[in-house]
């Protein structure tokens, strides 16, 4: 900022009115105020509240002359430096001269005043003013650049501290997620070790068990194929061992001089021939139908006629037991294998009796329901429990309970039932619970439209209305 001509002052000290406005005529053009005192004292006291570029100082004062006001105006810390241009006669002795000096004048101007010359002067030590006030104005600005920069600086510092935490607790946090993480990673990686272990383990025992299961399947072969051949082997001999005590006890049985006893044990042997005729049969069938082998011939019969001679048959084996026939009034025609039937539903009623080991009734019923005709054996005997109740049609599946360990039997008899039945295009269904007895029911399909010639020998042969009780013979 510069300061303008009026903002500097000039201090005119003298004694002599009529000398201050001659001294006031030669500067007032430079425009500057002039300040006016009277004396050494009215200088001083002009002092105290202003600042002067100079100071001229007439140094004939009365009282305190201008060497005393030039030595106390330097004593002031405000004025010390303040330029003083003495005003002196022009005779005045060197001695004069070095005393102004010595006081702080910086120059001596001699009266009478050659106006070109303080004024010369006086621009001079204004200049110097002016470029001192110039200095001391970059200084302050300086100093408050220099005051700016060192706030910017703290500023800049407490950012940087900032920082600084923040990047520390940065840190901080990363060495703990980085702890984490790695205690996560050997979590899993012993996780891994501990599955691949497992893997090993249970790759281990898939091998075992597939090798068990190989060797299981093996020995499901070789016994299917030990069964296939031995019951071949046994059929022959068995048919003609069948067919030969046949015609024995035909011959016998008409010779009157057979006697009871032997009548009976012939009677037992053909009926054991028979059973075993019929297991070694079973055995075949099993293995005809694990082979695809197993066929029937279809053709039209009845299914109330079959049953009745089923039952007739087994009626005078039984000794414990009773058998029910309960036949539907109407001839019950379907389609299918009538032998394969006859064996099925042989099945059913051994199985009705054999489960039944205190005795009981057993009854075969034989109807047409919802467009089928069905045949049911219920027994009073042994009852099959829940959990078997899914698996007994299944190959050698016999129920694992006492009871039935003390009954004979291979647990393939409802096997080759099921697959006989599943054959004709019906179904075999099972109720039982332990204890309750058990119901098989056989449904196939009825036989719609039944050659005429069928229908009256079915009809011919027709039997009294249900439910038949057939009594033991
Ligand atoms: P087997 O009688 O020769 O054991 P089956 O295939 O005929 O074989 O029967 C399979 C199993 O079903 C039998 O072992 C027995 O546990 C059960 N079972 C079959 N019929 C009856 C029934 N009427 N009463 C109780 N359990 C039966």
């Amino acid at each position: 900022m510069t300061r303008s001509d009026t903002d500097i002052q000039i201090l005119l000290v003298d004694d002599r009115p009529e000398n201050l406005l001659a001294l006031e005529a030669i500067l007032s053009p430079l425009g500057h105020t002039l300040v006016r005192a009277g004396s050494g004292r009215e200088a001083l006291k002009a002092l105290l509240d202003h600042d002067f570029a100079v100071i001229l100082l007439d140094v004939q004062l009365p009282g305190m002359d201008g060497y005393e006001t030039a030595a106390l105006i330097r004593s002031r810390e405000r004025s010390q430096s303040t330029p003083i241009l003495f005003l002196t006669a022009v005779n005045t002795s060197q001695h004069h001269v070095f005393r102004g000096y010595e006081v702080g004048a910086v120059d001596y101007l001699l009266k009478p005043i050659e106006p070109a010359i303080l004024l010369s002067k006086v621009s001079v030590f204004v200049d110097l003013y002016r470029k001192a006030l110039q200095i001391r104005q970059q200084a302050a600005q300086l100093a408050r650049t220099i005051r700016e920069l060192e706030r910017e600086i703290e500023q800049r510092q407490l950012t940087e501290d900032a920082l600084q935490e923040a990047q520390s607790e940065l840190e901080r946090r990363v060495r703990v997620r980085t702890a984490d993480l790695s205690a996560a990673n050997e979590a899993l990686r012993r996780e891994i070790e501990v599955r691949e272990r497992a893997e090993q383990e249970l790759s281990a025992a898939l091998l075992r068990e597939q090798a068990a299961r190989e060797r299981a399947e093996k020995a499901v072969r070789t016994r299917d194929d030990f069964l296939a051949v031995a019951s071949h082997e046994l059929k022959t001999p068995l048919t003609a061992i069948y067919g030969n005590v046949e015609i024995l006890h035909r011959r016998l049985t008409a010779d009157e001089e057979t006697s009871g006893r032997n009548r009976r044990s012939l009677q037992v042997v053909l009926h054991q021939v028979l059973r075993l005729s019929r297991m070694v049969e079973m055995l075949l069938d099993s293995s005809r139908i694990q082979n695809g082998l197993l066929t029937i011939e279809i053709a039209p019969f009845d299914l109330a006629k079959m049953t009745r001679r089923v039952v007739l048959e087994v009626e005078p084996m039984l000794e414990r037991h009773q058998i029910n026939l309960v036949i539907a009034e109407e001839d019950l025609i379907t389609r299918g294998d009538e032998l394969r039937m006859e064996q099925v539903l042989y099945n059913l009623v051994n199985n009705a009796i054999k489960y039944s080991p205190n005795g009981g009734t057993v009854t075969v019923r034989a109807e047409r329901r919802d467009g089928a005709v069905t045949v049911a054996v219920a027994d009073q005997g042994i009852g099959i429990p829940e959990h078997d109740l899914p698996h007994i049609f299944e190959r050698f599946y016999r129920a694992e309970s006492a009871e039935v360990s003390q009954i004979a039997g291979m647990g393939i008899g409802l096997y080759v039932v099921q697959q006989v039945v599943v054959l004709h295009g019906g179904r075999i269904e099972v109720s039982s619970a332990s204890w309750e007895g058990s119901t098989f029911t056989i449904t196939l399909p009825a036989e719609a439209l039944a050659p005429p010639a069928l229908q009256e020998e079915a009809l011919g042969q027709a039997q009294p209305a249900t439910p038949v009780k057939v009594d033991r013979v």
